[in-house]
């Protein structure tokens, strides 16, 4: 399973924006972004960048729903085709699928604090769905699905760290906060993913 090893913090700086991907550390006053808004290998006084093209500014989108969801881009650009030969907007579809998979929905509904880390707890094999052990972050969740602590990681210290953070579960998801399981009541509709990417772009990005 490929996966970026680098440093995340400098993905925020080149994005130049904020992707929360180190949880609680994104709120804080620890975030790099915070103290360093610009590019990485750029000095402060020389932040402002170069006038952007077409091309890279649809690029930059791509990237930034690539980070986001932490997914390489060979299996990015599987999910685009996935969501091409789906009826709809392909755009959408595409967060729809980004959406369901496993390790996002973890981080969804409260038991990971960023999805880095859902994916670590999802591998680690802390969780199943429908009652069996499931190890696949990329698994898609379907309606009806029920994803479930394992009795056994219930006091694993970052799934208690997920939960003790105020959430706000996306009405697709039901969270059981007792029995610590969650289950699918819908798929996404877009104003349901609350990420900042233009899907378009994306779309006009491969469409090239
Ligand atoms: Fe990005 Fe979070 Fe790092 Fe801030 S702390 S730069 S939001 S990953």
């Amino acid at each position: 399973m490929a996966k970026y090893n680098g440093p995340v913090c400098r993905l925020c700086r080149r994005e130049g924006m904020k992707l929360y991907l180190k949880g609680e550390k994104c709120y804080s006053s620890k975030c790099i972004f915070e103290k360093r808004p610009y590019p990485p290998g750029k000095s402060s006084d020389r932040s402002r960048r170069a006038k952007a093209s077409d091309y890279g500014i649809r690029l930059r989108e791509k990237q930034k729903a690539r980070r986001i969801y932490g997914i390489m881009e060979k299996q990015f650009k599987r999910y685009f085709d996935m969501a091409s030969r789906e009826k709809g907007l392909t755009g959408e579809n595409l967060l729809r699928l980004l959406e369901r998979r496993l390790d996002n929905v973890i981080y969804r509904l409260g038991f990971a604090s960023s999805r880095r880390e859902a994916r670590q707890l999802v591998s680690h094999g802390h969780f199943m769905v429908n009652g069996r052990s499931t190890n696949i972050p990329s698994y898609l969740v379907k309606v009806g699905d029920v994803i479930k602590v394992k009795d056994r990681s219930k006091e694993v210290e970052p799934i208690q760290r997920g939960l003790s953070y105020e959430k706000s579960v996306p009405a697709w998801l039901e969270l059981d906060e007792e029995s610590l399981s969650g289950r699918v009541l819908d798929l996404p509709k877009r104003e349901d993913i609350d990420v900042n990417i233009n899907e378009q772009m994306i779309v006009e990005f491969y469409s090239r």
